[in-house]
């Protein structure tokens, strides 16, 4: 299959040519035709899969092809996301498949000022692509009217949620024309995506596309099982031992990102990190130099490395595993992608074995461990599986008491080989956030 058969016209072709995509992704086979012929989507795809194309290139198609010209202050196509990275990452993608035709685009976010969007929304423009909170404020002040939209496009539905932006998702569905297409993408479909599908889409194409990097196996992932105290000294020495050249390191908190880094500095490594605290243009200044590899290791929390896509990332080192599971795919998704194999090995300690049992149900594999010489935990961490349940490990059964002395070896019973017993812990569930559509304050980022 190629791109032409799917029915694109010729400059779209011509801009992928020179992006050299070649064939279709599978998300791209099903939702280019899809959207094309005006259907509503929800699509289970995450980050790697090409979900961004799979969008872009029919909507860029339908625009060019139909609807009148864009209006002052006015967009016809809205693409949301839930982080500024994501936002500006879509953003040059959309306007890298734009490059030979007659659309305008523009990217709105928060943490920066509102004044110069506010005059670039003046003409209006073809595609806009905004984060909800920023979106709403420019509504407010009457610098974007939404009458003109023919499409909405949510991107990582349910990330927007988890980042509680439910109530800015219902004030946007509030003021959005009733007849339009909607195309919703997820990486998961929680019972509150699915209701908030139910109200913003119309007799919806579901496409599902199976977690490319777990399936496909193009990433090698390990654990390495190590004391919590001791993980900024086993990662420098795993550092060293596999001479790592680019890293993407996933730590929990801000504070953890801080941490890692100014150890890491004050070792002499060319460290960065980013996360929610840190202004914009720091933090894309450090994901260029990144990128352009003058820093090795780029330390950051889920929320910051949204929308991060850098070819060719070779390894993905998880210093915490995440608290929601689902974040683990969306890390690993990182390396191993459009073809090539990657790495992903997590530090984990005893404390982080309810994340693991997690990850390894929802991802159906249980992780091979690797014990590090040196390195090995006097926490032990308890056995996971797949099954979603802790594995304690059985302890040896007590010699019963004999009565009187007498030494030899007597038959006093029948024993329990302890090799029979695996007594597991009461079913341990997977730490999951629920997030709540249209409900409760917004969560601070
Ligand atoms: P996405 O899932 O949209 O974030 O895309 C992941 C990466 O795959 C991006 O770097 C895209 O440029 C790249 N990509 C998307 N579609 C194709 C394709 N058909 N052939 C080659 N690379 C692609």
């Amino acid at each position: 299959m190629t791109f032409a058969t799917l029915g694109l016209i010729e400059p779209l072709l011509r801009a992928l040519e020179t992006l050299g995509y070649q064939t279709p992704t599978p998300v791209q086979a099903q939702a280019i035709p899809a959207v094309l012929a005006g259907r509503d989507l929800m699509a289970a795809a995450q980050t790697g899969t090409g979900k961004t194309a799979g969008f872009a290139l029919p909507l860029l198609q339908l625009l060019t092809m139909e609807g009148p010209k864009v209006a002052a202050n006015s967009a016809r196509a809205l693409i949301l996301c839930p982080t500024r990275e994501l936002a500006e990452q879509v953003h040059a993608s959309v306007a890298e498949y734009a490059q030979h035709l007659p659309l305008t685009t523009y990217a709105v976010y928060g943490g920066v000022s509102i004044n110069p969007q506010m005059m670039k929304l003046r003409k209006g423009v073809d595609i806009l692509v905004a984060t909800p909170g920023r979106l709403i404020d420019l509504f407010r002040q009457n610098a974007l009217k939404l009458n003109q939209l023919q499409t909405l496009v949510l991107d990582e539905a349910d990330r927007m949620l988890d980042l509680g932006f439910s109530e800015e998702l219902a004030n946007i569905y509030r003021m959005l024309p009733k007849k339009r297409q909607t195309l919703l993408f997820s990486a998961t479909f929680s019972d509150e995506i699915r209701q908030l599908a139910g109200q913003m889409l119309n007799d919806p194409l579901s496409i599902e596309v199976s977690p490319r990097n777990v399936a496909a196996n193009t990433v090698k992932q390990w654990v390495v099982p190590v004391d919590k105290k001791r993980k900024p000294e086993l990662f420098v020495h795993l550092m060293r031992k596999g001479r790592w050249k680019q890293v993407l390191v996933f730590a929990k908190t801000r504070n953890g990102v801080d941490a890692l880094v100014d150890k890491l500095q004050g070792l002499g490594i060319n460290a960065d990190g980013i996360h929610g605290d840190k202004p914009q243009a720091t933090r894309q200044r450090a994901l260029d130099r990144f990128k352009s590899s003058d820093v090795q290791i780029l330390v950051a929390t889920d929320v910051a490395a949204r929308g991060l896509d850098i070819e060719d990332l070779p390894l993905v080192v998880n210093f915490d595993l995440p608290i929601v599971a689902e974040d683990y795919i969306h890390r690993i998704g990182r390396t191993g992608r459009a073809g090539n194999t990657g790495e992903a090995i997590s530090l984990v300690c005893a404390d982080e074995v309810n994340m693991l049992s997690a990850i390894e149900m929802l991802t159906r594999q249980t992780l091979t461990r690797k014990m590090e010489p040196d390195f090995e935990p006097e926490h032990r961490v308890p056995d996971t599986d797949a099954s979603g349940q802790v594995v304690k490990k059985p302890k040896k059964p007590k010699k019963p008491k004999t009565s009187g002395g007498g030494g030899g070896k007597r038959n006093l019973g029948k024993w329990v080989d302890s090799g029979d017993v695996a007594p597991a812990e009461p079913s341990i569930k997977p730490v999951r956030k629920v997030p709540v559509f249209n409900t409760g304050p917004r969560k601070k980022k």
